[in-house]
């Protein structure tokens, strides 16, 4: 099997990561494949020298990029001046003024990364990151345990950039996501259990074969990916925040990285500092951060998931209490919404917009529409 034969931890002048930092106690580590503080277990994110990102990155440089979330290359924890760019990213933000107008909304966005490439889904912006990374690591196999997009997304750009890919799965996926996988011909690990019990398989399995798991060894730089969305926003806003920003929370990594993404932009003077409420959407058969949310819990309660949105199905979020955190001071809001509210938002959002998502784009417009039931306003 291959293995890591290569550390890279010397860095090429353009990068502006300084190398890994624990969330909880603030240890500081080499940028290498690793995601937990060996002090307190907590998890460890990218850190940046963002003087120099101050001083180097302008609207006009940004601009002046590839129409792809390389365009932020100095934002992400890479060395490499050819990043794995599969034209991820920049996807459309679409004013849905005839959603809007249905739920009693002043002004709405869609961010539709149901177009997002290769594999029209969030998870190609984290791949995307997470494989060039792991390709700068030394890896030549990657992995990951998904519910379903995340193998999709790994096994088609592994497939691109030449790496070899094994995922790891639900056995009881729906057969279309699959079949997603199976066509970049990866090696596919049908594993029974629900995602988390596969998570936690692959936890074990990933110290001892020398792979790069996007999700697990490679969690700091996979989940730096997420920012992109959040910087697209503020970007195709004109430079500007939004007001409320309202994302489907997994394992919550998406929503805390929005976040990161535009103080970052506020830190470096992209943009003005503006309060922005972050809301979160989840299934109502797998909402433990809206359950810990609704009764002013700081902790989360796993649960075992059971709903038709398999995407987003995570019983177990690792950045829960991240979330918890981020839409309580900000004055957001987390709510959850049963399957068949879920299959209504799928078709308010193709009837109205013309956009056809899987179930988590249907979990948000549910969301959405619940509170505009209640006079337009999350509490
Ligand atoms: C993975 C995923 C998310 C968010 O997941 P997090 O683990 O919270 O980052 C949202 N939408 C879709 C479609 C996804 O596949």
């Amino acid at each position: 099997m291959t293995q890591a034969t290569e550390t890279h931890t010397s860095r090429s002048t353009a990068a502006t990561f300084t190398g890994l930092k624990c969330k909880e106690c603030g240890s500081e580590y080499e940028a290498k494949a690793i995601h937990v503080c060996e002090n307190c277990f907590g998890p460890l994110e990218v850190a940046y020298d963002y003087a120099q990102i101050r001083r180097t990155v302008t609207r006009e440089s940004i601009q002046a990029g590839p129409n792809s979330i390389w365009r932020y290359r100095s934002f992400l924890p890479v060395d490499s001046e050819s990043p794995i760019d599969v034209g991820t990213g920049m996807t459309p933000l679409l004013q849905a003024n005839r959603l809007a107008r249905r739920l009693g909304i002043k002004r709405l966005f869609i961010k539709n990364d149901a177009v997002n490439m290769p594999t029209l889904s969030f998870k190609d912006r984290v791949v995307s990151v997470a494989l060039t990374r792991a390709r700068e690591l030394g890896f030549s196999t990657v992995s990951c345990a998904s519910t379903g997009n995340l193998a999709n997304s790994t096994a088609a750009i592994a497939a691109h950039a030449g790496l070899d890919c094994c995922v790891f799965i639900p056995s009881d996926l729906e057969a279309g996501k699959v079949l997603g996988t199976l066509i970049y011909s990866p090696t596919v690990m049908a594993v029974h259990g629900n995602y988390d019990q596969v998570n936690r398989l692959c936890s074990e399995v990933a110290n001892t074969h020398g792979w790069g798991f996007v999700n697990i060894n490679l969690r700091p730089y996979y989940s730096e990916g997420s920012k992109t969305l959040g910087y697209e926003v503020a970007e195709q806003l004109g430079w500007q925040l939004p007001d409320h920003i309202v994302a489907p929370l997994a394992s919550g990594s998406l929503f805390t990285k929005i976040y990161k993404g535009f103080q970052e932009f506020v830190k470096v003077g992209l943009v003005d500092e503006k309060p922005v409420r972050f809301s979160g959407a989840q299934a109502e058969g797998c909402s433990p951060i809206a359950k810990a949310f609704e009764e002013g819990r700081d902790f989360i309660q796993p649960v075992k998931p059971n709903t038709i949105a398999k995407s987003i199905a995570i019983g177990n979020p690792a950045d829960g209490v991240y979330a918890l955190d981020i839409a309580r001071k900000t004055n957001g809001n987390i709510e959850s919404v049963n399957d068949q509210e879920i299959i209504e938002g799928i078709k308010l959002l193709a009837e109205t917009e013309g956009i056809f998502t899987e179930t988590a784009g249907g979990t948000t417009i549910a969301v959405l529409k619940s509170w505009s039931k209640r006079a337009n306003q999350p509490r």
